[in-house]
């Protein structure tokens, strides 16, 4: 079979773009623009550009992933049905899950359910994998501790009311619809 060679036309090249020297001036021609025009507003009092954690907070957008957590529901169960999906799809195995039976109709409930933080990357795969709208990416970014131990959290650390998880359950229900 014969090859067909296609000769791709190139713009011509520019005489900027072949100095090393002009694009370094061109940015810093931006950063001294930029500087001047934030320390004009600062002078004016107009822009504080220093957030004073932890006094003062950033408002996180809903779309932020936190660490996850667990939806509990108002009668103060947890959502989870302890399927696994969120187990099998978590890249770094950080979840581990036993599940036990109940007596009413969900039948399945996770009587251990933890989550090595340590490990976690915040990737929101098993958001996506689960089918209860169970667990979920908080806007929960403080979870430092002081030791491997203090890293992993139980059910219980992880459980955080539905109303507070609002915000988040309504993004991705509207991240769904389309
Ligand atoms: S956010 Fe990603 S890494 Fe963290 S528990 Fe969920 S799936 Fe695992
Ligand atoms: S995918 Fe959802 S319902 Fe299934 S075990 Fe994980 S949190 Fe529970």
């Amino acid at each position: 079979m014969a090859i067909g060679v296609v000769t791709v036309k190139r713009p011509p090249e520019r005489w900027s773009s072949s100095q090393p020297y002009f694009a370094i001036l061109k940015g810093l021609g931006v950063s001294i623009r930029h500087f001047l025009h934030n320390l004009l507003l600062f002078a004016r009092g107009q822009q504080d550009f220093t957030v004073h954690f932890p006094e003062q907070r950033l408002v996180q957008p809903p779309a932020m992933r936190g660490m996850p957590v667990l939806v509990q529901m108002d009668n103060g169960k947890e959502r989870c049905v302890a399927c696994g999906m969120c187990e099998w799809a978590c890249p770094t195995n950080c979840i581990s899950i036993f599940p036990a039976e109940t007596n009413d109709e969900v039948e399945r409930y996770p009587e251990v359910f933890d989550i090595d933080m340590s490990r976690c990357m915040f990737c929101g795969f098993c958001e996506e994998a689960c089918p209860e709208e169970a667990i979920v990416m908080s806007r929960q970014i403080e979870i430092a501790s002081y030791s491997r131990r203090g890293s992993l959290w139980h059910k219980q650390d992880l459980l955080v009311p539905v109303a507070e998880l609002k915000t988040r359950l309504d993004h991705l229900r509207r991240q769904y619809e389309h």
